[in-house]
């Protein structure tokens, strides 16, 4: 919840993590119905920890896509019940734009970025990087080829026998590894364009799994061979947008340090990595985007449908 300045008032997250984690990754049902279970309660939370009550809002966002389609009704009619009963404005967000927005949130940083800068989304279900050229403006760089760096960090975990979701478990292996130790590709490095490619890489350390390379120095490499794409990734970026004003990363591998320092290195732009509870999967990024769209004069209507497909390069620009 925000104030209307964009203030965090109260924020809450239910990660379902545990209920996932014996399958070995997300089961769309079971997020649908958690989504369910758990979101009148997360809210009654957070309007008791801001001291309001519902008629108290000036506006009520939800996601709209894309992502699973269960989670994405459940939560997009949740907001529109929640705005109708109020009369409030209700506004079905890009979870993407949220993501791209959410460097902008004031007081996060000393000076919030500037139009345009370039965002790096590295998350479990992403791998793009966007020019951010104004609200609702986004233009996108580059995607990857195959897997989201996320899943690549996941899948290279799993080879090793580390839990779901792998990308934490991974770096934790790598810090007592050697990063030279085992010779692994490093997909389009060098290439023009900004587009990613991770399933060789994938590939890669299943092999030098089967050939018996110590585990930590087969994640330490990998970890090394992810950052160094990345890296020349962000350097071709800026080439196609040379006024960026900043780098902007977003998505849970921006958790990586050593994905950081080698982003922060790339370019001589500024990397701004928000806090990492606002880098995954958040209402207050979606808040934000929301308000900002509403500032915008924006409305949608209650029979707004959420869109499991839903690129950035396909959102209106508010008027
Ligand atoms: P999306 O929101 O794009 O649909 P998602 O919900 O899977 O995808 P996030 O919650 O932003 O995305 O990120 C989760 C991913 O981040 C997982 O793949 C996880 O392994 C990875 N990750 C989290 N922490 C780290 C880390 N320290 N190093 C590498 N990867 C990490
Ligand atoms: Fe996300």
């Amino acid at each position: 919840m925000l104030d209307p300045e964009g203030r965090i008032l109260a924020e809450a997250v239910f990660t379902q993590q545990e209920e996932h984690a014996r399958f070995g990754g997300v089961v769309p049902e079971i997020a649908a119905r958690a989504h369910l279970a758990r979101l009148p309660g997360l809210v009654r939370r957070v309007l008791e920890e801001a001291g309001l009550g519902v008629a108290d809002l000036g506006g009520v966002a939800a996601t709209a896509g894309p992502g699973l389609i269960g989670g994405l009704v459940v939560g997009a009619s949740y907001g529109k019940g929640l705005a109708m009963g109020a009369g409030l404005p209700f506004l079905g967000v890009n979870h993407l734009e949220a993501h791209a927005l959410t460097a902008r949130l004031p007081g996060l940083f000393p000076e919030p970025p500037a139009y345009p800068y370039l965002l790096l989304l590295l998350s479990g279900g992403h791998c793009q990087c966007v020019a951010v050229e104004g609200l609702g403006r986004y233009r996108r760089l580059g995607t990857t080829l195959d897997d989201a760096v996320g899943e690549a960090f996941d899948k290279a975990a799993k080879l090793m026998g580390l839990p779901w979701p792998g990308g934490p478990h991974l770096e934790r292996l790598a810090a007592t590894g050697d990063a030279r130790a085992v010779p692994l590709p490093r997909p389009l490095l060098g290439r023009v364009g900004c587009d990613f490619s991770f399933s060789g890489l994938k590939t890669a350390v299943a092999q030098a799994v089967g050939k018996g390379f110590a585990h930590a120095d087969i994640a330490a490499s990998f970890q090394a061979s992810v950052a160094a794409v990345l890296a020349d990734r962000a350097r071709h970026a800026h080439a196609m947008l040379p006024d960026a004003t900043a780098l902007v990363v977003a998505g849970g591998v921006a958790a990586n340090q050593a994905v950081r320092a080698a982003l922060a290195a790339a370019t001589p732009l500024h990397l701004l990595a928000p806090p990492l509870r606002l880098c995954t999967d958040n209402a207050v990024m979606v808040a934000w985007a929301g308000l900002e769209r509403l500032r915008a004069g924006q409305r949608d209507p209650m029979d707004l449908a959420p869109r499991p497909r839903w690129p950035l390069d396909e959102l209106a620009v508010p008027h």
